[in-house]
């Protein structure tokens, strides 16, 4: 049977909010380059709809790591595709997330990160559920802050599917 999906972002305000977001950031990083190092698979549609609405200078990179299966966080992050050390060293790296949960995989890529020697880092990301939070972890720029509630769309899947709604939505039980 279809999963009944409730709206709970449209995609009119996420796309109002991304544009916000994008000028934020082009102020604070005024004549600097900055790289948009978005997180696998998630934060996929979000770093492109930020980038389209980013008028400055900027690249891409991409890593992947995975901490979750299913609806449980197993706590543990796995690195599936790391960066190049040569891509960040010297740079102004903004890591994009899809959300923050429990804050383990922020640290961890911020750690990570901060090893290959970056000019700055900072994050950025779509959605936070502070409530839940296991780890101290406070993002730079963000977009929403949601309930605890076990969210779908833009990116965000429940075992690989609904990744292709343009909007935040959670399943109805
Ligand atoms: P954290 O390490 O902060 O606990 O978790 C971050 C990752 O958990 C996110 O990148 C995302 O993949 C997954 N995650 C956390 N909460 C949700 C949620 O409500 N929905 C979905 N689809 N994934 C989530």
């Amino acid at each position: 049977m279809k999963d009944s999906i409730n709206v709970l972002i449209s995609e009119n305000d996420l796309q109002k909010r991304i544009k916000e977001l994008a000028e934020e950031i082009k102020k604070d990083y005024e004549g600097e380059e900055v790289v948009f190092v978005s997180v696998l698979k998630g934060a996929v549609f979000f770093t492109v709809d930020l980038m389209k609405n980013y008028d400055g200078d900027c690249m891409i990179d991409v890593v992947r790591v995975s901490s979750y299966v299913g609806e449980n966080s197993t706590g543990k992050i796995e690195l599936k595709i790391p960066l190049k050390k040569e891509h960040i060293e010297n740079k102004n790296i903004i890591i994009v997330e899809d959300i923050v949960d429990t804050g383990r995989t922020f640290n961890y890529l911020v750690k990570y990160v901060n090893e290959m020697h970056p000019k700055s880092v900072k994050s950025c990301v779509m959605l936070d559920k502070p409530s839940r939070r296991v780890e101290e972890f406070n993002p730079d720029y963000t977009g929403f802050q949601v309930e605890d509630l076990f969210v779908v769309g833009y990116g965000l899947d429940y075992d690989e599917k609904y990744r292709n709604l343009p909007y935040i939505g959670y399943i109805k039980n």
